[in-house]
């Protein structure tokens, strides 16, 4: 038995009664009062510091009492008892630091694995032409509202070329489909994209640049091996998803809270999805008889072209290409940049295979 306040909801005035604690109810007892709830009826409220404990009763009555220990102790279900293993988690600081510690790293680790998993079942999930739309108006995005893109000046015949040795490549290997687009770059300068939905874009400055059609079509290999994993629609989903996530945990919208990570999470995976691109670039290479030097030999040409360049310009959803991710000494040496070596090593001694 124990003391309580009982107020009835009604008015702000509590009453002081004895609650009577039986096997499976209560029974409250004053003065010209007496009333009795089963315990399946009442709903004992979760301990908070050294607040009085507040048991809620059916019709907005409420029992306010400094202990409850005897109610707890005769109704001990397990969800008292998570309350109370909460209460005293809550009550030690380590237990605190502990829990945080335990939070901040799941969180993390699902940005870096959950997320990505998460969005190769969405891109699975997908239909092909719904992400081919998506490509088409990154595309359009490109050429015309933030007008990162001029119609290509490549001569029609050299586009036919390039086209035709693609094509070369493909009927010796197992391309996914794609189109090929020809532009003129501006401020891009030389590069190549892999847009979602298969879209490839070529620059005019990447064709200038290369000294044989070799090392073009080892570019567009590598694309095509971004296009073969769809790896440009997933970041688009990986992107959006983080950014969900995280303005859900941060109740922050603005973008300095919900995309600056998302950008350095794609930076990441764009790492892994360099090295599957490369693998896939090598095989097709081999197979098709060309040289895997041309790859590495652009790459080369690539970083001279833009020594400075980390890939701060381009599209959020085009794929930063090889001049931000080409190979550099010096980076190398200061290791602030993924090993690129390691990356164009196996070109350099790729064995020819015919
Ligand atoms: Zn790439």
């Amino acid at each position: 038995m124990f003391q309580a306040e009982l107020y009835d909801g009604l008015s702000a005035k509590g009453k002081t009664v004895w609650v009577e604690v039986h096997e499976s109810a209560i029974l409250l007892t004053a003065e010209s009062y007496r009333q009795s709830y089963q315990f399946k009826e009442i709903d004992v409220q979760a301990k908070l510091g050294q607040a009085k404990r507040i048991v809620d009763l059916p019709n907005g009555v409420r029992l306010e009492a400094a202990n409850i220990d005897a109610l707890e102790d005769a109704i001990s279900s397990s969800s008292i008892g998570f309350w109370k293993a909460l209460h005293y988690l809550e009550n030690h600081l380590a237990w605190v630091m502990v829990s945080l510690v335990v939070t901040v790293f799941a969180g993390w680790m699902f940005l870096q694995h959950g997320v990505p998993k998460l969005a190769e079942y969405v891109a699975e999930a997908t239909p092909p032409t719904m992400e081919k739309n998506l490509g088409e108006q990154v595309l359009k995005g490109l050429d015309h509202k933030l007008g990162y893109f001029k119609p290509s000046k490549t001569s029609k015949t050299r586009q036919l070329e390039i086209a035709a040795a693609l094509k070369r490549l493909c009927q010796d290997n197992d391309c996914p489909e794609y189109t090929l687009n020809f532009r003129d770059g501006g401020v891009i300068g030389a590069n190549a994209f892999a847009l979602p939905g298969g879209i490839m874009v070529v620059t005019d400055g990447l064709v200038e640049l290369a000294k044989s059609n070799d090392e073009i079509i080892a570019v567009l290999a590598h694309e095509l091996g971004h296009v073969e994993k769809r790896h440009a629609f997933r970041q688009s989903i990986q992107g959006t998803l983080a950014g969900l996530m995280l303005a859900a945990i941060t109740g922050d919208v603005s973008t300095l809270g919900s995309g600056l990570p998302a950008a350095l999470m794609q930076m990441r995976y764009s790492r892994e999805h360099e090295l599957e691109a490369d693998r896939f670039a090598l095989a097709s290479l081999q197979k098709s008889c060309l040289p895997p030097r041309a790859f590495a030999e652009i790459l080369y040409r690539l970083q001279n072209q833009h020594p400075h360049a980390h890939g701060e310009e381009g599209e959020k959803k085009a794929d930063k290409e090889e001049g931000a991710e080409s190979y550099n000494p010096m980076s190398d040496m200061l290791s602030t940049h993924p090993n690129t070596m390691d990356r164009i090593k196996p070109f350099l001694e790729a064995e020819p295979q015919c």
